[in-house]
């Protein structure tokens, strides 16, 4: 465990827990143990956005659906989820050591735009959608692609390949009040500085608000919901060693470093 990663807990989180609204929903008695709430810093602050659930949208750029199979044209989107506690922080100017996970030979990067959402509700229009965004990052949809393809060619649930510990590694929050809302700019994912990903946000086939929209038919979102926003073509296997250098026009480079 690096010392971004020891960041995201502690007591202070677990108590602001206890004190949520949604502690009040549950039912009385008291806590056998305390769990950590997930934080990832706010940029340029000292608060923490506090994290609910992870979605993922799957196959959201054209040559990347096509390479996976799919006619994006024609397809509605997917989305999956990670646990919550697969988030890996990774400081602005530092570079995090990622751990290889277990069972897989083809481990994946697969860079991301997410957008972290402040509200939420059921069947948000397209229209209000990005009003429910608080901010954006950017993030890896880590991926033992491997066992993805097994238990999809079985028609088993893809869950193994994508939903592990550390499976989500993500600098901090951008607040839309300093970046605006990142429509449009370029994405890429270089591989010790060899670029294997490369793509501008504009290509996704469904934008951050047509997902929010999507997202809200089959389950009621609320704050602190993030949503990783799909990757470009030309995600790849890496190995231990391997530096992993995201980039989002706008946002902080995210480097990790295979461990
Ligand atoms: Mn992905």
């Amino acid at each position: 465990m690096n010392s971004s990663r020891r960041g995201l807990f502690g007591i202070g989180a677990a108590l602001a827990f206890a004190g949520s609204a949604r502690a009040a929903e549950a039912p009385p008695g008291e806590l056998v143990f305390a769990l950590p709430t997930i934080t990832v810093p706010v940029a340029g602050s000292d608060q923490l956005f506090p994290v609910r659930r992870i979605y993922c949208i799957g196959r959201n750029y054209p040559e990347h659906a096509v390479e996976s199979g799919s006619d994006p044209k024609n397809e509605p989107p997917f989305f999956f989820q990670k646990p919550t506690d697969a988030v890996q922080y990774v400081a602005p100017g530092t570079t995090a050591d990622h751990p290889y996970p277990s069972l897989t030979e083809n481990y994946q990067h697969e860079i991301e735009l997410i957008a972290f959402l402040k509200s939420g509700g059921r069947d948000i229009s397209i229209e209000q959608a990005l009003e429910h965004v608080y901010g954006y990052g950017i993030g890896l949809d880590m991926t033992r692609r491997d066992l993805q393809r097994a238990m999809g060619a079985q028609k088993k649930p893809w869950e193994i390949g994508k939903s592990f510990d550390h499976s989500a590694p993500m600098g901090p929050v951008h607040p839309v009040a300093l970046t605006g809302h990142l429509t449009k700019g370029a994405i890429s994912l270089a591989v010790n500085g060899n670029v294997r990903q490369k793509s501008d946000l504009s290509d996704m086939i469904w934008n951050v608000a047509e997902q929010i929209s999507q997202l809200s038919k089959a389950n009621e979102l609320q704050a602190g919901d993030i949503i990783y926003s799909g990757t470009p073509a030309g995600p790849g296997p890496v190995v231990k060693g391997d530096l992993l250098t995201g980039k989002i026009e706008g946002l902080p480079e995210l480097s990790v470093r295979i461990s």
